[in-house]
């Protein structure tokens, strides 16, 4: 069986890159171990990758939407150095206790929602069954359900008080591990 369509759906803080909360300078912009090869290797096989993140500094006022799309370029700008690249970024830059009014509402793109990923499998094409997010947090693991994907979720990374109940996940150690077991399903 040959999937069709692969897509890699990720999420930015703790996931790929190192989690700093409210990231607010390029200069704290690190990525995790085996992530950068994992991209180029996605690359290779022509495989989209796609970035999904919340951003609520913007709505708490911690930082621009300007800064959150210039922390993207600069990603982009660090691959290219490495020959990866990824190949889209979405986020969520919303919060119903916005300080900011005009970021003050309930939307569907702040994960657990799954409009950021729905997004991003529209844009690229993609079918439910061959498409995975990648995340650190049970919110992601959540928005990955709610979009009907599968999710993998990284152990050691960000804790949130959810309930896990009812959801359906496999864990993994890094992105690089998510990669590999999804590439190992790609043609059986
Ligand atoms: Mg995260
Ligand atoms: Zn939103």
């Amino acid at each position: 069986m040959t999937v069709e369509n692969p897509v890699v759906l990720v999420d930015r803080d703790g996931t790929i890159i190192e989690d700093v909360p409210y990231l607010s300078g390029l200069s704290d912009v690190r990525f995790l171990p085996g992530v950068i090869d994992a991209i180029r290797e996605l690359n290779r096989r022509k495989i989209p990758v796609a970035v999904v993140t919340n951003q609520s500094g913007v709505a708490r006022g911690l930082f621009s939407e300007s800064f959150v799309r210039e922390t993207h370029e600069y990603m982009n700008k660090m691959l290219g150095q490495e020959g990866a690249a990824i190949d889209a970024f979405f986020y969520c830059p919303h919060l119903p206790e916005a300080i900011l009014p005009e970021y003050r509402t309930v939307c569907l793109c702040r994960k657990p929602e799954p409009g950021l990923l729905l997004d991003a499998m529209k844009q690229f094409g993609a079918r439910h069954e061959s498409t995975i997010m990648v995340g650190d947090m049970v919110r992601d693991m959540i928005a990955a359900q709610k979009a009907g994907v599968k999710g993998f979720m990284i152990q050691g990374g960000n804790k949130d008080n959810r309930s896990e109940a009812g959801l359906t996940y496999i864990r993994v150690a890094s992105f690089s591990e998510a990669v590999d077991r999804f590439l190992d399903t790609l043609s059986i």
